[in-house]
């Protein structure tokens, strides 16, 4: 049964590393002109509405990407531009945000003629909304599993690759489920860039799938992790994303970004990074 619905949780500090990640990832490698088939394997329902009765029960976009954008001005590296631009697109006016864009929408903003992106969601409401949203985008909605539907696609049409996981691991296997897809993923392109993400919880559990990873045989994964200064008692305290592949250079970029915006006044993190499996 699929409880989790991304509407309470969009817009907070891991949304902020995550989609912060899949813009740098992204601009990074069309710096390029060859064409990038992209695969949203989680993709959630595209458009969140942060004053919705969901968003303000949480309040988790406060503490996320509303202080990110009371903070912009002061930000001085240029890759934050392309994040600022997408969340400007969707909010008017210079005050709090009101909408924020779930990762299909990141990945839409940037898609060039050539690339494409096929987004996946097994929630019936989530899936539906998706598909209302897609159908005046250029996006490709497949209402099932995402781990299986991505092997499936793979190798794409495309000559480069680009894949966000990013389960809502309401089930403990996931982390295991994640790893093995990986590990087939990266056997069928081994050049892909693949982005992983993972909470980080008081439990220890992302250490199951940080652990198969490094006894994969996938090579070249970059592993970023926020943690927040000031952490619950229970639950997430942290948020990981792992990058197998990275474009040279995505590392010192990413992490130039993320402590821009760490301090107390901004989003509170501390940033552990580095290579969980060399090349
Ligand atoms: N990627 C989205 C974003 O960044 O805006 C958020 C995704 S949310 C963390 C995880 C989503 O995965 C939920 O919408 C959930 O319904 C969906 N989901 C859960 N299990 C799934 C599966 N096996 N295949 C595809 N989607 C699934």
């Amino acid at each position: 049964m699929l409880s989790y619905l991304h509407a309470f949780h969009a817009g907070n500090f891991a949304d902020v590393q995550k989609h912060t990640a899949l813009t740098l990832a992204l601009s990074m490698m069309q710096a390029k002109p060859s064409a990038i088939a992209c695969f949203d394997t989680h993709a959630g329902s595209a458009i969140y509405d942060l004053e919705s009765e969901r968003a303000r029960k949480t309040a988790e976009a406060d503490a996320g990407v509303q202080k990110l954008w009371a903070c912009r001005s002061g930000l001085h590296s240029e890759d934050w531009q392309p994040v600022m631009e997408v969340l400007s697109r969707f909010n008017a006016g210079e005050g709090r945000l009101t909408v924020y864009p779930g990762s299909p929408a990141w990945f839409r903003q940037f898609l060039r003629p050539g690339d494409s992106l096929t987004a996946f969601e097994l929630h019936p409401t989530e899936s539906s909304q998706l598909a209302g949203w897609a159908a005046e985008q250029r996006v490709r909605v497949m209402h099932e599993d995402g781990l299986k539907g991505l092997l499936r696609q793979l190798p794409p049409a495309q000559p480069r690759l680009m894949v966000l996981i990013d389960p809502s691991y309401e089930i403990k296997s996931e982390y295991l489920d994640v790893a093995k897809t990986l590990q087939k993923a990266w056997q069928k392109c081994r050049h892909g860039v693949y982005l992983v993400w993972y909470p980080v919880l008081t439990s220890g559990l992302q250490a199951t799938l940080k652990q198969a990873v490094i006894d994969s045989s996938v090579r070249k994964v970059w592993c970023s992790e926020v943690h927040l200064k000031t952490p619950p008692e229970r639950g997430m305290t942290g948020s990981g994303m792992l990058v197998v592949n990275p474009p040279w250079g995505f590392d010192d970029r990413l992490t130039d970004m993320i402590e821009q915006i760490s301090g107390q006044q901004a989003l509170g993190l501390s940033h552990e990074h580095g290579w969980l499996v060399p090349e």
